[in-house]
């Protein structure tokens, strides 16, 4: 690759064995064959905190329901890693200013170990573990337990060393972290000048979500479900550059006739929202494996990975009884009974937080009234979006660029070429629609219980939700 060219001095395709001798190693991976990393990079994959990834399930539970579902967050965060290289590669080919190659080098390494580490602080199966700390009452998210993931990683391995011989300090360190989360912190000046704005769209896409982080497990999680994914990412690379904005920043564009290609995308992550990570079984499970049900105390969360399953399941302290027949239930696939699904709108103009107690009262509603007709059964209510329609555009903050590839399309361009283009699979809708699952929990539900129940949701009417 470009960056490490300059460098090393070694050709920017296959690898030689001077290469291999000077660290570079080769990875074959599932979904994009064999990937050459940096030195650099290996050091950190080689490290406790990076492998530990190897042992948390991209997809949660769905393995459950979907038998290949099975790959993990290392395989991702390599393959990622991998994308990031290649679109850094690509946009520095188009870029028109002047950069020096110490820059190039010195921001592919940056942007590339941001990408390996994006993922390093999902707790225990994945998304599942972000729903589970709601329930507990917090507010914890992935990106930020990465971050301190990162400083940890490069603390305990003593990789500031490393980091050095590449020309990377403190000052980088920090931009990784930035890259990280797609920018700065809220009201925190940008580390990075407008000319290089474009970085930040690279691994985490605050603005239109199209990143090489979606991209890689769109087709991961597509190939491990056996779902066929139609969008194409490296045309998308292929037609991709960076051109300057009216704000004054560089931003990542891709060719006007490349518009039907990313409405695919997004038709992709509806189907896989669908058909997996939203799945009612997966859900059933999750709610099973509820942790703090299970009675854990975390100690370090650098300790912690899907193995918590089998530490209860097969730990001797009594006090755990309980949660291990919990998760027997779940391995002899005697789950929760489902008993029906209630879609309602809420309207697009609540905030987040005013959508969030809607469905919370829906959902109290719901379940009170459950018990109280059907008496002596328990049950459980989950509740997600569904992300099959949409209630805005998603390419209306895709910069698009002619084909001349000096300038982004205007706005009348783009209307018309998304009326002929857009395809349209998402129905644009003036709310968004959230749905409840309900299951019993009972496993000796009496029939007739549970029909009276069934019909409860049938005909449940919502008042919501304006
Ligand atoms: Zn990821």
């Amino acid at each position: 690759m470009n960056g490490y060219c300059c460098q090393n001095g070694h050709q920017s395709f296959g690898l030689n064995f001077s290469m291999e001798a000077t660290g570079y190693k080769v990875f074959n991976d599932s979904v994009h064959g064999h990937i050459t990393l940096h030195p650099l990079l290996v050091k950190v994959v080689d490290t406790p905190q990076f492998q530990r990834l190897r042992n948390i399930k991209q997809l949660g539970f769905a393995n459950y329901v979907f038998p290949g579902a099975n790959n993990c967050r290392y395989e991702h965060s390599l393959g990622t890693c991998y994308l990031a290289g290649k679109m850094v590669e690509k946009l520095l080919s188009r870029e028109s200013g002047p950069r020096s190659n110490e820059d190039k080098f010195k921001m592919t390494l940056c942007v590339q170990l941001a990408a390996l580490c994006h993922d390093l602080g999902h707790g225990p199966f994945s998304h599942t573990w972000e729903r589970i700390t709601e329930t507990w009452g917090y507010d914890w998210k992935h990106e930020s337990a990465s971050i301190q993931m990162f400083d940890y990683l490069v603390k305990e391995n003593n990789l500031h060393e490393e980091f050095r011989k590449y020309n990377l300090g403190e000052e980088e360190i920090k931009i990784i972290k930035e890259l990280i989360i797609g920018g700065p912190d809220e009201n925190k000046k940008p580390l990075l000048a407008n000319k290089d704005n474009f970085f930040y769209e690279i691994v985490s896409n605050k603005n239109t979500g199209i990143d090489v982080d979606r991209w890689d497990y769109f087709l991961r999680d597509g190939l491990h479900l056996n779902l066929r994914i139609t969008f194409d990412y490296r045309r998308l690379l292929e037609f991709s550059t960076i051109l300057y904005d009216d704000d004054g920043l560089t931003h990542i564009n891709f060719r006007d006739k490349e518009m039907l290609n990313l409405y695919d995308m997004y038709r992709v992550r509806s189907a896989l929202h669908y058909a997996a990570y939203r799945h009612k079984v997966v859900i059933n499970i999750e709610q099973i494996t509820l942790l703090k049900e299970a009675h854990l105390a975390p100690e370090s969360f650098s300790t912690l990975t899907d193995h918590v399953f089998y530490d209860i399941l097969y730990s001797r302290d009594e006090r755990l009884s309980a949660a291990q027949q919990l998760l027997q239930r779940v391995l002899k696939r005697d789950l929760y009974k489902f008993v029906g699904s209630i879609n309602f709108p809420i309207a697009k103009r609540l905030s987040k937080k005013e959508q969030k107690e809607c469905i919370e009262k829906e959902k109290f509603k719901v379940l009170s009234k459950l018990e109280n007709d059907c008496k002596g059964s328990k049950f459980s209510v989950e509740d997600f979006y569904l992300y099959l329609d949409s209630t805005s555009d998603p390419v209306a903050n895709v910069k698009f660029y002619k084909k001349t590839g000096e300038e982004t399309i205007e706005k009348e361009t783009f209307e018309n070429i998304k009326n002929r283009l857009a395809p349209f699979p998402f129905q644009l809708s003036e709310d968004r629609t959230a749905q409840l699952l309900v299951f019993c929990k009972n496993q000796d539900v009496k029939k007739n219980q549970l029909e009276k129940a069934e019909n409860f949701v049938k005909q449940y009417k919502t008042q919501c939700i304006v």
